[in-house]
């Protein structure tokens, strides 16, 4: 069996990411972006991954080349495609600006990512006061309904079972 895991950007994520990177990071316009749905849960350190950003390697870069990308891609943002679905347009302008913020760009033109100067950056507290708790309510919210997927389908596995027991 071989589900595809990733699934490409939707209009709406790829106009959220160009209004984020226009708005709060436009200096990072010349670099490549590919963006992703993940169709599967991803945890890190007990906690749900909401969306992570990446550096392809020199392998992964070349194979990613195509039309919009010649020499493929500078960055891979990855967004938990459930997160996504359950959360409101502000949300998602947080999720995108939040893994925006891990690029740091040296003058000679490298990229690289940089981790979190607390839970999460400066500015970004600043950028959410009106909800400083958005991210830690949004986790609870898909990781409740993952945890209802699961029952869901547990309870319709034994079901399929009950009949093809009788
Ligand atoms: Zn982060």
């Amino acid at each position: 069996m071989s589900e595809i895991r990733y699934e490409e950007a939707d209009e709406n994520l790829t106009e959220v990411f160009l209004n984020v990177l226009e708005k709060n990071f436009p200096f990072y316009q010349n670099f490549k972006f590919k963006l992703l749905f993940d169709l599967k849960k991803r945890v890190s350190q007990g906690k749900l991954v909401l969306a992570s950003i990446e550096l392809p390697g020199p392998k992964l870069k070349f194979f990613s080349r195509d039309k919009i990308a010649a020499e493929g891609y500078d960055f891979i943002i990855i967004v938990d495609r459930k997160a996504w679905e359950l959360s409101g347009e502000q949300a998602r302008t947080k999720i995108i600006r939040h893994e925006l913020r891990h690029v740091e760009i040296s003058e000679d033109g490298s990229v690289k990512l940089v981790g979190h100067e607390i839970e999460d950056f400066y500015a970004e507290i600043e950028a959410n006061k009106d909800d400083p708790e958005w991210r830690r309510k949004l986790v609870v919210l898909v990781s409740d309904v993952y945890e209802q997927e699961k029952i869901m389908l547990k309870e319709a596995k034994a079901k399929a079972k009950e009949k093809t027991d009788e």
